[in-house]
């Protein structure tokens, strides 16, 4: 695993030296301090300043365990915790406890309302904390599409919401909503659950490869995929089992840097089946070199894929990608221990809009209407 871990950090290292303008903006905060203080004034200013007044002051917090505050541009949020709830959120991964994180979003939901398919929380740390050790986490809270490997389930209503919310995810770093891995984990609300993939944990001889869940492994797509896997049309046959491909990772490649491939924007209901290219998925691999730009490896078994054999494997896809949901609302909420300073408010502000941007940029990154070939769209906001 560590091999690959590397390669996915030096990808974000390069991601890390992209400069982007960003756009500085003038934020004023809602805050419980600003609801105080007009509280006060209201007492003594005349009835038609009270009104006007009262339009904004809109306590957010009477009836909650956790403090929130709602950023002017009504796009991000942040949920600030204790010194010491934050603390063990973080040491003890709170978010992967079911217990804690059913608290968190129980709670959120006296606040925003439930219309949310997706809840993205990002933590207010510069990159992953010591004690946690991924980049981001879905759970998934609801699935009822047909045809992705796993029968459709609700667990909606023990988290505070009626059917609508489909997952929570973590994002470990304030800004890997523009870097990734956003995309990816918006990915695995769909994938992978169709394919019994392989993967290896470092280069070797005579490995042992191990089913490999969630993601793609050592499995082609029409591009290097969100969620691993290479770029097909690099396989190169060696014979006697043997092979050479362009470099990969099998669980990323790169953050936000690549687009979906076209499996991945079939299960998410975003293209037709017919769409998908052949590409081979290989299992039992025993040997993996890497050199500078390719990987060479041995694997036993070799199975490609039709867009008529995934439909025997899978079933149909219901809704198919004519009538399936393809614009999302997505609530993103900073869990912070501190009130976010101005700058932090703008970035992740910044970012969210980005992300949600129906228009490609000029950054190598893609926000999600890019990566899905502008078939899907995210809405942010509140
Ligand atoms: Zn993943």
């Amino acid at each position: 695993m560590m091999h690959f871990g590397l390669l996915v950090i030096k990808g974000y290292q390069k991601l890390l030296l992209i400069i982007f303008k960003r756009k500085s903006m003038i934020s004023t905060l809602i805050t419980s301090s600003t609801t105080k203080f007009i509280v006060i004034i209201k007492n003594i200013i005349p009835v038609f300043l009270l009104l006007f007044f009262s339009c904004n002051d809109k306590d957010v917090n009477s009836d909650t365990v956790f403090d929130y505050t709602l950023h002017t541009n009504n796009r991000v949020a942040s949920l600030k915790m204790s010194s010491s709830d934050y603390d063990s959120w973080i040491n003890e991964d709170g978010f992967a406890n079911t217990e804690s994180r059913l608290k968190v979003v129980n709670d959120l939901y006296n606040v925003f309302e439930d219309q949310y398919d997706f809840i993205f929380f990002i933590l207010n740390e510069p990159s992953i904390p010591e004690n946690l050790f991924y980049y981001g986490k879905l759970i998934g809270i609801s699935n009822s599409v047909q045809g992705l490997g796993f029968l459709p389930y609700d667990n909606s209503l023990q988290y505070g919401s009626n059917g609508k919310l489909k997952a929570v995810m973590q994002l470990t770093g304030l800004e890997y909503l523009k870097y990734g891995p956003a995309l990816h984990e918006l990915a695995h609300q769909w994938a992978n659950f169709a394919l019994s993939t392989h993967s290896v944990d470092a280069p070797g001889e005579d490995l042992s490869s191990y089913l490999y869940t969630g993601h793609w492994g050592f499995t082609g797509g029409s591009t290097p995929g969100q969620l691993g896997g290479f770029n097909q049309n690099t396989l190169i046959s060696n014979g006697n089992n043997s092979y050479s491909v362009e470099s990969f990772g099998p669980f990323a490649n790169g953050g936000n840097s690549v687009p979906y491939n076209e499996l991945e924007l079939y299960l998410m209901g975003m293209i037709d089946v017919s769409s998908v290219n052949d590409f081979d998925m290989f299992t039992e691999i025993t040997s993996l070199s890497v050199n500078e730009s390719t990987f060479d490896f041995t694997a036993a078994q070799r199975t490609t894929y039709t867009s008529s054999s995934l439909v025997d494997l899978l079933g149909q896809r219901v809704p198919g990608n004519t009538s399936s949901q393809k614009e999302f609302n997505l609530l993103v909420l900073v869990i912070t221990k501190e009130s976010l300073t101005n700058e932090e408010w703008d970035i992740v502000d910044a970012n969210a809009e980005w992300f949600s941007k129906t228009e490609s940029d000029e950054t190598s990154l893609y926000n999600f209407w890019e990566a899905t070939g502008g078939q899907g769209s995210l809405k942010i906001g509140f």
